[in-house]
């Protein structure tokens, strides 16, 4: 006797777009980065605002960090992903960071920091490869003045798994990767304000690889490595992104090449968005005090 499980039963979450990269530009003089969506543009992914994406780029041995010099943020998170190279953080909140090769930076702004990206220095003397990811996460309207604060997150601390059917491995650095079928789950690094996913994946050529994300959320793949098949129907090339619709929960990656896909996921943050170069804010005049508060240093100095 077999249990029937179509209880259970949940619908796939259909492709609505396939963004292909737009030209690079430079962020600061150290991140040549392609904006792969902004919340002032379509498409829409609340809680997400923002994706840079900065493909691996060769860098020559110089005696000059590069980087993003001091600047503030307001009501959001920045999160970094470093594929490869190594970026060297610093904040008014006082703290500092290295982050390299798999390691994450989850930085909260909320009421207000003040901070520099840079290249590390060995980094700069050395040259080599960069390649990062920059994430900008909203904050519902309750924590846009909460105080800042600062996740380091070492690849030592991301929980891997391997993917059912040998179909490659999964590092959650935020959410609860749910896989189905006989599948391992795992509960992320990072802290986050509302519900969010955040998973690096490897999907091997030729395989494919299955999850679920919660119902209702706003998700997208990154595919930075490799192209591949999503829910069987929409094809994405190297350097895409996938938006998927609101509705369903089930996913499934069939990689062309081995690929390298970043899943993101979260649950809506359906309020006002009003937003002026670092700020991200419900109202103008939140907007116009942001500014002022920098100006008079209340977001603090490195
Ligand atoms: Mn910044």
């Amino acid at each position: 006797m077999t249990i029937s499980n179509t209880a259970r039963h949940t619908a796939s979450k259909r492709v609505v777009s396939v963004e292909k990269a737009p030209p690079r530009h430079w962020v600061g003089d150290g991140f040549p980065v392609a904006s792969m969506f902004s919340y002032d543009s379509a498409p829409k992914l609340s809680p997400f605002l923002l994706l840079d994406y900065a493909a691996p780029a060769e860098f020559r041995p110089a005696l000059r960090p590069r980087g993003v010099g001091e600047h503030p943020h307001r009501g959001f998170e920045t999160v970094t992903v470093v594929y490869q190279g190594e970026v060297e953080h610093k904040d008014s909140t006082g703290n500092s960071g290295l982050i390299g090769p798999g390691d994450v930076q989850w930085m909260t702004a909320a009421a207000g920091i003040v901070h520099e990206e840079m290249h590390s220095r060995e980094f700069t003397q050395k040259g080599g490869t960069m390649e990062m990811v920059q994430l900008w996460v909203n904050l519902p309207a309750r924590f846009k003045k909460a105080p800042a604060g600062y996740q380091d997150i070492l690849k030592s601390r991301i929980p891997e798994l391997a993917l059912p059917n040998g179909a490659g491995t999964v590092r959650v650095i935020a959410g609860e990767f749910t896989g189905t079928g006989n599948a391992e789950t795992a509960k992320g690094a990072a802290r986050t304000f509302t519900p969010i996913d955040l998973w690096d994946l490897r999907i091997e050529a030729k395989k494919t690889a299955r999850f679920r994300v919660p119902e209702g959320h706003a998700t997208a793949l990154l595919f930075l490595r490799g192209g591949g098949l999503v829910n069987g129907a929409d094809s994405v090339d190297e350097g895409g992104l996938a938006v998927l619709d609101r509705n369903g929960s089930e996913v499934s990656i069939e990689a062309g090449s081995d690929a390298t896909v970043l899943l993101l996921s979260g649950a809506p943050i359906d309020e006002p968005v009003v937003g002026y170069g670092p700020f991200v804010m419900n109202t103008h005049g939140e907007i116009r005090q942001a500014m002022e508060d920098y100006r008079n240093g209340k977001m603090g100095h490195l």
